[in-house]
């Protein structure tokens, strides 16, 4: 059971200074490797695989100083993510789609570390050739920790830490005896089957506020001026602090819902089918719904409790009392049943369904007919 902790990393100067180098230089390896590969297709038609580039990166370590001073794991990281836009390329390419090839990334968008990790303590970790790097460890660190990223905020002030940790085995399920349906929605984050909401946030219209407000002040900016990266970087802070609130809600819901109820069931949201509207509370709805699934997933699993993710297909569309069918259209917010007369909100009414579904997933019941 594989689990990422996150933290926020608090390098010295001279170590924040030190990885921001690294990052530099990783950028240099990365853009030189998807280059190569290019070349390598364009002109004689070869394929360049990620162990003859790991090769040439001993070669290219002998002579560069700058390239030779970073751990040697995290100076392969750049090629293996090369080598996995690759892969997605070529995957793509196969399955008959038109993917654009794998582009060259400017060093204020290549902003991670990764390495295997031999040690870390509650608030420290261990970097090679950096020694021991704090960071602020608000929630325990747990199980054996096998790798870690880190990873500089946009803003570029900041770095946190994702350590990927193994807790050992899944403890078995415990018999259910409290279960909930959840139906997310955009007018009300959630509708769980047994009647209780979880309202949009309230930080959601106040955060909304204040990134228009920043991006007013962006907009008129002289392109290239000091003022205009001055207002980027606001623009940019605000987003971190809108990522934050909305992972701290995420989790908070996520704790409770698993805390309350042994089995929780959910629709399996496909993120790629959410459209980027432009629209700021709907994308960052859209985006936390991802969270809290994902986070109810691994927190379930951990407390030996039930997470079943259902096809949404039809949900909203039978009812949940008989199974009949009633159709209706999006803006009709009641669930009238001519067969059984059941009224409900339309959302309740789907969070029943996908309770009933996700319940016959796990083999608690049987499925119900017609
Ligand atoms: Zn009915």
């Amino acid at each position: 059971m594989l689990r990422t902790f996150r933290y926020r990393l608090k390098p010295t100067r001279h170590q924040a200074k030190v990885l921001g180098e690294w990052l530099a230089v990783s950028c240099e390896l990365y853009n030189a490797a998807l280059e190569e590969r290019r070349g390598a297709w364009k002109v004689a038609g070869k394929s360049i695989g990620l162990y003859d580039q790991f090769k040439s990166l001993t070669e290219i370590r002998a002579f560069s100083s700058d390239v030779a001073s970073i751990p040697v794991d995290i100076a392969r990281e750049p090629l293996r993510r090369v080598d996995r836009a690759f892969q997605a390329f070529f995957r793509r390419v196969k399955a008959g789609q038109k993917p654009g090839y794998p582009r060259f990334r400017s060093r204020d968008r290549y902003n991670s570390l990764a390495f295997s990790l031999a040690k870390a303590s509650e608030e420290a970790i261990t970097v090679p050739k950096l020694g021991c790097v704090r960071f602020k460890a608000h929630r325990k660190l747990r199980g054996r920790v096998k790798s870690a990223s880190l990873v500089r905020s946009p803003t570029g002030k900041t770095w946190s830490v994702s350590l990927v940790s193994d807790l050992g085995q899944a403890p078995e399920k415990q018999p259910v005896s409290s279960a909930v349906g959840i139906d997310v929605g955009l007018s009300i984050f959630a509708s769980l089957s047994d009647g209780q909401q979880i309202e949009n946030p309230r930080w959601l219209k106040q955060s909304e506020e204040e990134l228009a407000a920043k991006q007013r002040i962006l907009a008129p900016k002289r392109k290239g001026s000091n003022n205009r990266r001055q207002a980027r970087r606001n623009v940019a802070r605000c987003y971190e602090k809108i990522r934050n609130r909305r992972n701290n809600f995420c989790h908070h819901v996520s704790k409770w819902l698993v805390a309350t109820y042994d089995l929780i069931a959910f629709e399996a949201l496909s993120i790629q089918g959410m459209t980027k509207d432009g629209n700021f509370s709907k994308s960052i709805i859209d985006a936390a719904w991802g969270i809290l699934l994902r986070q109810i997933s691994y927190k379930a699993e951990e407390a030996g409790r039930y997470a079943v993710a259902v096809d949404p297909r039809g949900t909203s569309q039978l009812c949940s009392g008989c199974g009949e069918a009633v159709p209706k259209s999006l803006w009709e917010r009641t669930h009238r049943c001519p067969r059984c007369e059941l009224v409900l909100d339309r959302d309740h009414n789907a969070a029943r369904n996908i309770l009933a579904l996700g319940r016959s997933a796990a083999g608690l019941i049987e499925p119900r007919k017609g």
